[in-house]
């Protein structure tokens, strides 16, 4: 439920509303707006108690009216939160006008794989170094990155290079060690509906990147990044990395580009696309780069390799550096057609 107060409600209004909304054992929030505030309620209101609401509120000094929000995700949504949500990590703003690009290579292998890639990110444009040091993999018996090792080449690389970084939490436990040495967080696909993961994450306030799982719906990826704002942590950045395909034959997952405007429509917190993921072939994966920031995306997330022939993990869907750098040279002028830019 959103109260709409009027522009000339006095703060004393403002907080009589609030006041009158905890009373019920209700949780509100004031949201400033450019000419007037808003008192969003947070918590699940019980059914009964809806219409008795509603007409109280109505009636308070200061009030303008009184909407019902039908959605499950409040802090997430629009209504909630009109304005677009750009998120800023040491400088990089996601979610303006600028199209901002992460790239890396799906997992740290060593301080030469890192820095090659580190070095072509930034002097492309790149604004985030992605790389996995702890890699969520089908198979137990494969490579399951170099953990803390590749945590502090990341950190390293980021520090040499001056990129921000990105590297994926799979477990609350190693939480602390990589907000130690990374920029921004990754919630795996395969996380998106890990609810005490996504409610540490929230709880460490730290960036996050939150990727749509392969079968979730944009009301379930929504609800995961609501965990993470209901525990304060409003630096909260949404990818679609792909949903289930309809066979696996040419392409990994299906790129959801729809998504985007959905996603951005329903909520205010920036959407990136990784076209790597969900192409599963390097190929395709410059196609869909354009094609996701014609669709509105605020950044990429892109795997890119030295070596891909020799990735221990995703070589598939890596750029060479050589591709990445023609990518980048090409991305301007589709990000100028959509009145964005890329630096
Ligand atoms: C990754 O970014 O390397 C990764 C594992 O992605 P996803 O969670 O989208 O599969
Ligand atoms: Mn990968």
């Amino acid at each position: 439920m959103i109260v709409a107060m009027n522009a000339d409600a006095s703060r004393s209004d403002i907080e009589a509303v609030i006041d009158r909304i905890s009373t019920y054992d209700l949780k509100a929030q004031s949201m400033p707006g450019g000419e007037r505030t808003a008192v969003g309620i947070v918590s699940a209101i019980p059914p009964d108690l809806r219409d008795a609401l509603t007409v109280t509120l109505q009636g308070m000094p200061g009030v303008d009216h009184v909407t019902q929000v039908t959605r499950a995700y409040k802090r997430a949504s629009r209504e909630f939160h009109p304005t677009d949500t750009i998120v800023t990590v040491k400088g990089v703003s996601v979610g303006g006008r600028e199209v901002i690009v992460a790239a890396g290579p799906c997992a740290i292998e060593s301080r030469e794989q890192l820095m090659a890639a580190a070095e072509v990110v930034k002097a492309n444009g790149g604004k985030i170094l992605r790389g996995g040091a702890f890699k969520p993999r089908t198979s137990p018996y494969a490579f399951q990155g170099l953990g803390l090792e590749g945590l502090k080449l990341l950190k390293e690389a980021g520090e040499a290079t001056g990129l921000v970084t990105v590297t994926e939490v799979m477990d609350d436990h190693d939480l602390d060690a990589i907000i130690e040495h990374a920029d921004i967080l990754q919630i795996g696909a395969r996380n998106m509906q890990n609810y005490p993961l996504l409610t540490a994450v929230g709880k460490s306030k730290h960036p996050v990147i939150i990727k749509r799982g392969p079968s979730a719906t944009i009301d379930e990826w929504l609800l995961a990044a609501e965990y993470v704002l209901a525990q304060g942590n409003g630096n909260a950045i949404l990818c679609e990395r792909g949903v289930h395909p309809l066979d696996r034959q040419h392409t990994r997952y299906t790129l959801d580009l729809s998504a985007v405007p959905v996603a951005k429509a329903l909520s205010h917190l920036p959407v990136i696309v990784d076209p790597s993921h969900a192409c599963g072939n390097w190929r395709y994966v410059s196609a869909m780069s354009k094609a996701a920031i014609s669709a509105g995306a605020d950044g990429l997330l892109v795997e890119i390799h030295p070596n891909p022939g020799s990735a221990l993990c995703d070589g598939a869907q890596s750029l060479s550096l050589d591709s990445f750098r023609t990518l980048m040279g090409e991305l301007g002028t589709v990000a100028d057609a959509v009145d964005r830019c890329l630096d």
